[in-house]
């Protein structure tokens, strides 16, 4: 183990009062930075508000939400809050749910986006020993960029792997004695199927000890497999495009939720229904305040993710207050027969039968005027489909245990390994062929 002090990963001890002192300066800062975008300007000015009122977070609460139409009705330049000179590098929020938008970055705010996820990546074990292979996607999509110069600024050797081409991932693995990972963890699946196939046991024939997921929802039975899988330990990483990428908030060694980084980015949950603030432990939506974006700060930015404040502090030590794993999008909640389903519940469910693989699919239909909800899911190809009766069996199980957690029967359809489309990039759950969709 290298004994090496990263002076940027210090913040993550700072005191609660010291983080809160911090938050306030910063907060005044960029509600002033922001005010110089002409988006905000604008905004402020229509609703006559003096960016000087904004002292500390309560103060927060004046302030309307940005949306992520708000951002696309500035495309491209109005949030940009420096003169264009000043910024280096845009990336593109993929447009999972619709068009996508720019997000710009100065050299500094380059700079602290690597520092976050490299504290990040410090608290889950990695040091200038290991050997990081990066199979996110590097390009306008910020999963690859964002996770490589954290790598090279803990002094990994650092392999650009990017998604895809799972045969060369492998033999990059066994190459080079990859030790930690940054994958999707849809795809991480994949590669341990792929592993198998060949031959090679992830777990015993590779050296990976330290995995980072994240881009994606997924439930705590799909960290454990891919642990199991890999003989790894498997972090939760958070971020989205426009607070920057990866990073946002990462799990420590507890496991036990992610620590925001809240000397960068001020959270507060919110009922998505009501808007109003939720306290600590109740469930709702993610809001953010950028505290030290240059280029593109944005206030109280909702970000439809659905999690929870912890409360209580980590063991580690670290008194960034921790997230909850998010349960999903408040825009991919499905409305079936007039019950809201989570993607994520099904995944829950299905990923507590080791008979069964790690590909599901949703279909919604509409059958006579009535919602049909089939729940499509591989078998584990460690799994004999010879015997009928078992087959029926576990479909039953299964039914069950789904009805039990969405509250509606769902139709299951056990599906040969391999059977169901993969993905390239962001796993795609959800069919629904109803009319009105
Ligand atoms: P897009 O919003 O177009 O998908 P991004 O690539 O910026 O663009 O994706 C960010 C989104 O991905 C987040 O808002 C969240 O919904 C999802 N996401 C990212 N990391 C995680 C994670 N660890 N757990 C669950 N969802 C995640
Ligand atoms: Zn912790």
């Amino acid at each position: 183990m290298s004994s090496t002090v990263y002076e940027f990963a210090q913040t993550d001890w700072l005191t609660k009062d010291e983080i809160r002192d911090l938050q306030v300066e910063r907060l005044q800062d960029t509600v002033q930075r922001a005010a110089r975008s002409p988006f905000y300007r604008q905004r402020f000015a229509s609703l006559g508000i003096n960016p000087a009122s904004i002292r500390t977070p309560e103060d927060l609460s004046s302030l309307p939400f940005t949306t992520k139409d708000d951002l696309r009705s500035g495309m491209p330049w109005s949030f940009l809050a420096v003169p264009a000179r000043e910024a280096v590098r845009m990336h593109y929020s993929s447009g999972t749910t619709g068009v996508a938008t720019a997000v710009f970055h100065t050299q500094g705010d380059l700079r602290r986006w690597a520092e976050c996820v490299g504290r990040g990546m410090i608290a889950a074990g990695v040091t200038a020993d290991d050997v990081f292979q990066n199979m996110m996607s590097y390009g306008l999509f910020t999963g690859g960029l964002g996770f490589h110069y954290a790598g090279e600024l803990i002094g990994c050797i650092t392999i650009p792997a990017g998604a895809g081409n799972t045969a060369r991932q492998i033999h990059l693995m066994q190459t080079f004695g990859t030790t930690v990972l940054h994958i999707l963890p849809s795809y991480a699946l994949r590669v341990a199927l792929s592993c198998v196939e060949e031959g090679i046991t992830p777990s015993e024939d590779l050296m990976v000890r330290v995995i980072f997921v994240g881009g994606e929802p997924h439930t705590e039975n799909t960290r454990r497999r891919i642990e199991a899988q890999f003989g790894a330990s498997v972090y939760n990483c958070y971020g989205m495009s426009e607070m920057a990428g990866p990073g946002i908030a990462m799990e420590c060694q507890a496991q036990d939720g992610l620590h925001l980084r809240e000397d960068h980015y001020l959270a507060e949950i919110i009922d998505p229904d009501t808007l109003e603030p939720l306290p600590e432990g109740e469930q709702g939506e993610l809001v953010i305040t950028t505290l030290t974006r240059e280029a593109m700060p944005l206030l109280r930015y909702r970000t439809r993710d659905i999690t929870q404040l912890l409360p209580g502090e980590c063991p580690c030590g670290c008194r960034h207050r921790r997230i909850s794993r998010i349960v999903g999008r408040s825009d991919d909640m499905l409305i079936v027969r007039g019950c809201n389903v989570y993607p994520m519940q099904v995944e829950r469910v299905l990923m507590g039968y080791p008979e069964l693989g790690s590909n599901w699919l949703i279909t919604i239909d509409q059958v006579r005027g009535m919602d049909q909800m089939t729940i499509t899911v591989e078998l584990s190809t460690s799994f004999g489909v010879d015997d009928a009766r078992m087959l029926d069996s576990l479909r039953e199980r299964v039914e069950h245990d789904l009805r039990d957690e969405l509250l509606l029967t769902p139709v299951v359809e056990l599906a040969e390994p391999g059977k169901l489309p993969v993905s390239e990039g962001k796993a795609q759950r959800v069919r629904d062929r109803r009319e009105d969709r």
